[in-house]
């Protein structure tokens, strides 16, 4: 099923991101994996069997919670 050497990690596997971009869609903000995982440009997964993982973008977030007071 898939072609790469070495192959793609399975849609299950914690590195599933890892797998090769078989079909970018920039323009609308997702990616297709290898491994039919997927991949929104928000860092949120659509995994093969329909399970969505939520968005876990690991840098940008603001120093102090939404919505609090800055001094
Ligand atoms: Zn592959």
């Amino acid at each position: 099923m898939c072609p790469h050497l070495p192959p793609c990690p399975p849609s299950h596997a914690y590195d599933r991101e890892a797998a090769r971009v078989v079909a970018a869609h920039p323009e609308q903000g997702w990616s297709l994996l290898c491994n039919g995982v997927v991949l929104f440009d928000d860092t949120g997964e659509l995994l093969p069997d329909g399970e969505v993982i939520a968005p876990h973008r690991p840098v940008g977030a603001p120093p102090w919670p939404a919505g609090a007071p800055r001094r």
